[in-house]
This record gives structure tokens, sequence and C-alpha cells, in this order.
């Protein structure tokens, strides 16, 4: 059910929680009004399912070890060589398998196997999910395939992968391919044309004279 509170954690500047600095929580803290139940809920799933502590004590342990020092790809190799995975599949936007290449091609050196699936695989036309040829980009002229990431999480299922990772699907794309995958999943890329898969970008300049949000921000 929404909250009546219109403040949320990002209304907060100083974020005290961090370091359980109690006097400094602000009125609307949402640690400091947490649901004591919800908590305890979730705190109960990490101390009872081993693989979701690991995948916590994993990623702490990365995070504590090489804050600043390893880029994701590199965290994303120390990861899954420290949870031991091993067939790990990559659901890749066809548009970006040429990062997908170079990516197995690093995967290989660590030894780790990997599987590749391109997001038009089945080549289904749009028009199957009711795409008008005026959405489509070639605007209707001939066939044009759709992404098809719930296909892609099936595929990767089918042979057997046990860490999923995403690079470059569409806003949609990756949440459907999130929903449908069977094993844990992490995103490499992030798709965004503009900044060169770096959607981040487009927050730090925002206030800039380059803003695309002048109008949004007020500025
Ligand atoms: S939980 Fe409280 S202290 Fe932490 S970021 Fe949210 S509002 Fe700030």
């Amino acid at each position: 059910m929404p909250s009546e509170t219109s403040h949320t954690c990002s209304d907060c500047a100083a974020r005290p929680c961090r370091s359980r600095d109690e006097a400094k929580y602000p009125p609307f803290c949402l640690t400091k009004n947490v649901d004591k139940e919800l908590l305890d809920e979730v705190l109960k799933l990490y101390a009872e399912n081993q693989e979701l502590r690991r995948i916590a004590a994993t990623s702490a342990c990365i995070e504590g070890e090489f804050y600043g020092r390893m880029s994701r790809v590199e965290e994303t190799i120390e990861f899954i060589k420290r949870m031991n995975y091993q067939y790990v599949g990559i659901a890749s936007c066809v548009g970006l398998l040429p990062e997908a290449r170079i990516f197995k091609k690093i995967l290989d050196a660590h030894g780790i196997r990997s599987y590749t699936v391109g997001c038009k695989i089945g080549a289904v036309d749009k028009g199957f999910i009711g795409i008008p040829p005026e959405k489509k980009l070639n605007r209707g002229c001939g066939h044009e395939s759709m992404c098809n990431p719930i296909m892609q999480a099936k595929e990767l299922e089918k042979e057997g992968t046990d860490f999923n990772i995403v690079i470059g699907l569409c806003v949609g794309h990756d949440t459907l391919f999130l929903k449908y995958s069977a094993v844990p999943t992490t995103v490499l890329i992030v798709k965004d044309r503009v900044y060169a898969h770096n959607p981040a970008a487009a927050l730090y300049t925002a206030t800039s004279m380059y803003s695309r949000f002048k109008k949004e921000l007020g500025l």
C-alpha cells in the first residue's frame, strides 16, 4: 500500500543510516520509522537461505576489498569466481554483440564458460506483439524482429547456466528478462545510446548548461 509520506531516502542528504547514527536521522527517516515486522521477515530470509546470504556476503566483501579500484567488468569476474558459478549466460542486445564478444574473450581468459543469446532470437516480427508499421525502426519496410527477452531467459534456462548477465537490453526488455531469468542475474551494461551506455551522465549533467531536464528541474 502506498505510504502517506512525501519524503523518502532521495530527500536525505546526510544518510546517517550508514553508521546507524540515530541522533541524526531526519524526521521522515525510513530507518527510524521502519516496519520492524517486515525487517525481521527480511532478516529471516538471509538467516535461513544460504544462497541469499552467500550472494549478499560475497558482494559486500568485493565492495569492501576493491571499492573504487575494480571496474564493473572486473568486479563481475571476481563475483563469478567467488560464487563458484560454472556456466554464465549472457543476455545481450544484438546491437551490443561486439561488447559481448569482448566480454566473452575476457571470461574465456579467466577460464569461465559462457553462452550468449542475442535479443532477436527466433526472429519473430514485431507485428506479433501488435507493433504498427509506423512504430517500427524501419517504418514498416519489411520484416523487423522484436526483442524477445523471455526467449533469451528460456534459452539460457534450457542451456543450464547458473548465473546470467545482461548486456545492453532496452529498458522494459530488461524488465522481462529479469522477471523470467531462472538463476541469479546481474546487469553489466545498461543501454543508453545518447550517453555511451552511462545513464548516470544524464543526471550528472542535469544542472549544467547541457541539461536535458531544464524544464523538469526549473532551471
Ligand atoms: S533510511 Fe533514513 S537516514 Fe537512511 S537514507 Fe533513508 S532517510 Fe536517510
